[in-house]
């Protein structure tokens, strides 16, 4: 096995249908890791989903910082109830953590997560990463679990992230604008004209968008990690590359 400790990035779209939890496909995925613990690989989880999964039990105002505020803390245990509700029907033990970008800019406090986690996953225990989006204010916050992803990738000693999306790869253009645009199997580097890019998210609730996720690439390549982008609709993708190193979609960036 090439990759024995994986950080796997769950988006809003795929999290949700129709503004609700879309369980089916937790439960696809709770399998899918399942199957991943059973050939000894450790799974990291980033989850995103918590102020839609809060908005779908109190309709407030998402313009309103604090009021997308309160949604996520809503929605984060309601999130983690279906998490658990699905890794139950494996047997597998979840935890949440909920982390700031500036809990990695301290080193005592990277080095506390860090512990905690290799305890957790020693133990058999599959961790389930948010932002703790109530003091999670601008300059503490990452904005978007791209770079959660990738910080808690490189600080939690893995050298592979796998983002679950709502698109099966990084096209040379925008796939929902131009329809001869060409998916990326592999991309070696990122450039800055890249990260330059608008920002376009494609769900309502996502906060992300193509941006955050070439953000996330550059700064593992930087640091000899690497990257795979990939549908959250369909795993066999990422079942294959991490079961069978075998790559049959999806765009990997690795130098
Ligand atoms: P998530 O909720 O999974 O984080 P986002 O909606 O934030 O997903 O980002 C993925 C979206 O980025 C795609 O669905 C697509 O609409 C958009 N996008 C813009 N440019 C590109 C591109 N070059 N390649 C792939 N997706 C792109």
């Amino acid at each position: 096995m090439v990759y024995k400790r994986v950080v796997i990035k769950i988006g809003t779209a795929v999290l949700t249908e129709n503004g609700s939890l879309a369980e089916e496909r937790i439960e696809k995925i709770a399998n899918f890791v399942a199957n991943l613990k059973k050939a000894n690989i450790d799974v990291i989880i980033v989850t995103s989903g918590a102020v839609s999964a809060g908005f779908s039990k109190v309709q407030l105002d998402k313009k309103i910082l604090a009021n997308r505020q309160a949604l996520a803390s809503i929605g984060q245990p309601y999130l983690m109830s279906v998490y658990r509700n699905k890794f139950d029907k494996f047997n597998i033990t979840i935890s949440q953590i909920l982390i700031i970008e500036a809990d990695f800019d301290s080193r005592k406090r990277t080095e506390n997560a860090k512990n905690t986690v290799n305890v957790l996953l020693s133990n058999g225990v599959v961790p389930i990463i948010n932002e703790n989006d109530t003091v999670a204010t601008e300059e503490l916050a990452f904005g978007d679990n791209d770079q959660l992803s990738a910080h808690s990738t490189f600080y939690f000693n893995s050298n592979l992230l796998i983002i679950l999306s709502d698109i099966d790869g990084y096209y040379n253009k925008n796939p929902r604008i131009y329809n001869d645009a060409i998916l990326q199997t592999r991309i070696y580097s990122v450039s800055d004209e890249e990260l330059d890019q608008t920002v376009s998210p494609n769900n309502a609730f996502a906060t992300g968008g193509i941006v955050t996720k070439l953000k996330s690439a550059k700064f593992l390549l930087d640091r000899g990690g690497a990257m795979l982008l990939a549908s959250g609709f369909d795993l066999q993708t990422v079942e294959k590359f991490l079961l069978e190193n075998e790559q049959i979609s999806g765009t990997l960036f690795k130098a």
